[in-house]
């Protein structure tokens, strides 16, 4: 009776945390592209959030021609020249948008996600998503068109908000590498049973976890079955929750 007690208090607290009254429910909204006659084409984007390169993945799709869109933060910009190098040496292969300034979830009021503190307010949003995108303007990249929020999760404010800013938001339809903590197999499992429309997300900032070395497996298993990748530019790119429309 006694441990019951104490593991019902335990449940009771941890619910209590969970949903403090001013804490919003949160949408992670889904992208898909737009199928095409005949095709089978898929989207794969890649969240530098914060750390270094994963040049596994980012050497895989230089050698075998993989074109990816790749979200990246002010903070990750900062510290991954060479990687930027890379990229911006093969603009038909990288397209580069906007993950944020300083990787805090594009949530308007104050609440924890995975752990990471939400911009919390309206103007904490605002300045999420103008500061990442300036930061991309200095590295003379095109203006970015799309946003994509650290954890992909966001408020219903936060989302119409961001639309008014003139970005769309980058939902996914697959979750390759569940935010770069699966093993190499899952990973690899995950992205190969891509299909034609679906959208990708995997991340490029964590070299030294094994779901890097399964995104490059998935891809190449997908680039073997015939499919064709596309950057979020070069599609229509249809999500839900008003992130496109
Ligand atoms: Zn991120």
């Amino acid at each position: 009776m006694r441990l019951f007690q104490k593991h019902f208090c335990a449940i009771a607290i941890s619910l209590w945390a969970a949903s403090p009254s001013n804490a919003q429910l949160l949408v992670e909204p889904t992208l898909h592209i737009k199928a095409e006659a005949g095709g089978g084409r898929v989207a794969l984007t890649l969240d530098a959030c914060g750390g270094r390169t994963d040049t596994r993945i980012l050497s895989a799709l230089v050698e075998n021609k993989i074109p990816a869109t790749i979200f990246v933060t002010g903070i990750w910009l900062k510290h991954n020249a060479t990687a930027v190098e890379i990229m911006r040496a093969h603009p038909e292969l990288f397209e580069l948008e906007n993950h944020g300034g300083r990787h805090v979830p594009a949530v308007d009021t104050p609440q924890k996600i995975y752990g990471i503190r939400s911009a919390g307010s309206p103007e904490a949003v605002l300045a999420e998503v103008e500061s990442g995108a300036a930061a991309l303007a200095v590295t003379g990249e095109p203006a970015p068109k799309w946003f994509r929020g650290a954890t992909a999760e966001y408020s219903p404010s936060a989302i119409a908000m961001i639309r008014k800013l003139g970005f769309k938001i980058a939902g996914f339809s697959i979750n390759g590498d569940g935010g770069s903590l699966l093993g190499a197999k899952e990973t690899a499992r995950r992205i190969a049973a891509a299909k034609d429309g679906d959208v990708i997300i995997a991340h490029i900032n964590q070299p030294t976890h094994a779901a890097g070395e399964g995104v490059v497996q998935g891809l190449l298993a997908l680039k073997a079955k015939g499919l064709t990748f596309v950057r979020l530019d070069d599609a229509d790119g249809i999500g839900d929750e008003g992130t496109t429309d």
